[in-house]
Formats: structure tokens, sequence, C-alpha cells
């Protein structure tokens, strides 16, 4: 199994554990990052330049068994540049999918997947009409390159309209109806080179100003019904991509009693890559999202994905809580990325396990404490 060496493009906190779970399998890995200080730059070769450097993409890809991606802004160019060097999964079609809400919104309808009502919208006219056609509240958000909540905006009456339009306008636009849903589930899932396909247990998310606060798995009262159907778009997400690799699909579980939609379930977004909802699998999982991304890249046989009893990740965020209080805790894990702190910046990740649901909320109440009082 020795002698593979994994390129991998981005090389923030991702390709980081990317690395990390690697290692014992005798893999080596090059990343490519822009960044002089990206996170890998003391783990792995690490080359500096920008993705669209085609020298750069040559030298990269040199002796390279098979390529992957931990940024999901890569451009779709760069990777299908990539492939006439060495088989790249997931397959740049997903990126393709992925980077544009609008194609992605429209992929998720194709599959018989529901989401929150959208439209596009190019200019005022058109944002006037989506306005009419969805009805507010909604969500005005950039097609491209949004993520952690940027690049979006509130629609709450028709007095934000200007507003919103003044702050977006000019860039190609997505409304969507607001979901007002009960909670943010997401799910991760793997398919393997031989179409296999595996499914973590679902994730209860909550986020802070738009970015990942908080995830705990078991996702607390999840009925089968909810289940099912995760897996089930899961499955006809990664089928219709002839993915490899692993996807995470965010989610919106609506209450059934709310009764505004049909759906119990509606899909946000997809990301074509390992995700921060599932960091808790490192310590929480048989293996982990890490390694089980490498094992369907490398075409080796995929990892089991239950959880090993009750898990909660809390992201480290803009800056860094006293770690020793942290690590003086019970079955408490601490991941640091190695980035500077600036606002808003996710700095590294405690997970927290535990036997039964009870010691995991009194272990992340303890956790949460520490960690927004740093954050404040
Ligand atoms: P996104 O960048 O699409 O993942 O959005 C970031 C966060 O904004 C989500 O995790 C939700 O909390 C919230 N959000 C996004 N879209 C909607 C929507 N259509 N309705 C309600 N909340 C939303």
């Amino acid at each position: 199994m020795s002698g593979r060496l994994i390129g991998i493009l981005g090389g923030g906190q991702l390709g980081r554990m990317l690395a990390l779970a690697g290692y014992p399998l005798g893999m080596r890995f090059r990343f490519l990052d822009p960044a002089g200080d990206a996170p890998v730059r003391f783990l792995a070769d690490h080359l500096v330049a920008s993705y669209d450097d085609h020298l750069a993409l040559a030298q990269f890809s040199a002796g390279l068994t098979v390529a992957t991606y931990e940024f999901e802004n890569v451009p779709v160019a760069t990777a299908r540049a990539l492939e006439q060097h060495v088989p790249v999964f997931p397959p740049p079609q997903a990126l393709d999918v992925a980077q544009d809400r609008l194609a992605e919104k429209r992929f998720f309808t194709q599959l018989n997947i529901p989401t929150a009502p959208f439209a596009p919208v190019e200019d005022r006219a058109s944002l006037d009409a989506a306005v009419t056609h969805i009805g507010l509240p909604a969500i005005l958000k950039t097609r491209r390159l949004g993520y952690d909540g940027k690049g979006q905006i509130l629609i709450e009456t028709h007095s934000d309209v200007d507003h919103a339009w003044n702050a977006l306008g000019g860039q190609l636009l997505i409304l969507e109806g607001f979901v007002s849903f009960a909670r943010e589930l997401s799910i991760l899932a793997v398919r393997g080179q031989d179409g296999d396909i595996v499914c973590y247990p679902l994730v209860e998310n909550v986020h802070r100003n738009g970015i990942l606060h908080r995830s705990i798995v078991p996702a607390p009262g999840l009925t089968a019904e909810v289940n099912i159907l995760a897996e089930t778009y899961a499955r006809r997400v990664l089928e219709a991509l002839d993915y490899v690799g692993v996807l995470a699909i965010e989610l919106f579980e609506v209450d059934a009693a709310g009764a505004e939609h049909a759906a119990p379930l509606l899909a946000n977004e997809m990301a074509p890559r390992v995700h921060n909802s599932g960091h808790w699998t490192i310590e929480g999982a048989v293996t982990s999202q890490f390694e089980n991304h490498l094992r369907a890249i490398a075409g080796l046989p995929l990892g089991q994905t239950s959880a090993r009893g009750y898990v909660a990740m809390v992201n480290l965020i803009g800056r860094l809580p006293d770690v020793t209080m942290l690590l003086a805790l019970p079955d408490t894990h601490l991941h640091l990325y190695d980035k500077a702190p600036r606002p808003g910046r996710k700095l590294g990740h405690v997970t927290v396990c535990a036997e039964d649901a009870d010691h995991l909320l009194e272990r992340l109440a303890v956790v949460e404490r520490y960690v927004l009082a740093s954050e404040r």
C-alpha cells in the first residue's frame, strides 16, 4: 500500500487533516496552495503557486498517484487540466455544480431533492420579479464564492429590496425563500471507485454569524423518515455525479407542524469535499471522514462510518481559548490548524466524546463556556 503520492489542491486545515489521516496508511502528500503560510506548510511538500499557473500544475502533477481538492473554489479549469495528467477525484463536474448556487439548486431539483424556492437574479427587474414570485422574507445570495454566510442579505420587507440590491447588485445572484427551519443537519457520505456507498450518522449543526459553531452526533431526536430521506438524497447526488470521495450536503429540517413545506428536509448546499461538520469523525467514528476520503480516491475499501458513542465538535473561531483548560477535560480532543488569529477565522476545533447523551451535554456545556468566552 505504500508509495502512494496524493496531490491536493488547497492547503488549509482540511488538507492538513487529510495528510494526518493518510500517513498511517503509508501515503505521502503534495499540496498546491497560493498562500505561503498555508496550514500544511510544515507537514508536507507544499508548492506555493496560483491555481492557474500551468507550469506549476505540471510540476505539481509529476509522479502523483491521484489528485483531489480540499478547497471548493479551486477553478474547475485547473481540476480539468490536472485530469490530463492524473486521475482527479471527486470528478471536476462536482466542483462545477457546487461552485454556482443556481446550478446546485437546479441539480437538486432535477434529482427530486427539495430545496427552498429559488429564482435567478441578473438585474434589478429580475430581482423584483423574483420577490413577487417567491415572496418575503427571502435571502439574496451571490451565486459564486459565497461561504460562511458571506455574500448574502436577508430581505424581510419590500423596503429592504433597494438596500440588498445596492449591496450585492452587479453580479450573478440567486433569491431564495427564507426557510424557517427547525434545525440544520448535514449528511456526509462516501462513494468508492467501485460504487460502494457509506453514510455517516446525520449531524445536527448550529451556526453563529453564518459560520458553523457546533455539531452534535447523533442528531438528537432524529426520526427514521428524515434519516432515510437524507441518505436517499446523498445517494442520488453521488450516483448522478459518478462521485468518488466524501461529499457533504447541508440540510434544513422543517418542523412538520409548520406544514409550510411539504417535505421535512430541504437541501441547502453541497460540498464536494471533506467538511467541517465531519470533523467529529476523527475521534468519534470508526473511520474518520479524512481517512475514508483517501481510501475512496485511492481505490481502497471504505471504512465503517458508525459513531463510537455521543460526540460533539465546537469550532475555535477568531481567537483561541485557554487550551490547557480544554485539555484538562475528560475525552476532549484539541485540533489546532496553525493559523494566525483573525476575526471570523477557523483556527481549530475541539471534539468531546461521551458514552451517553447526558455526559456529552455536560462536557459540551463546559467546552462552550470556555470557547465562547474567548471569542467575545
Ligand atoms: P449558506 O452559505 O447557504 O450555507 O448559508 C449560511 C447559513 O445561512 C445557513 O447555514 C443557514 O443558517 C442560513 N441560510 C442560508 N440559506 C437560507 C434560507 N434559504 N433560509 C433560511 N436560512 C438560510
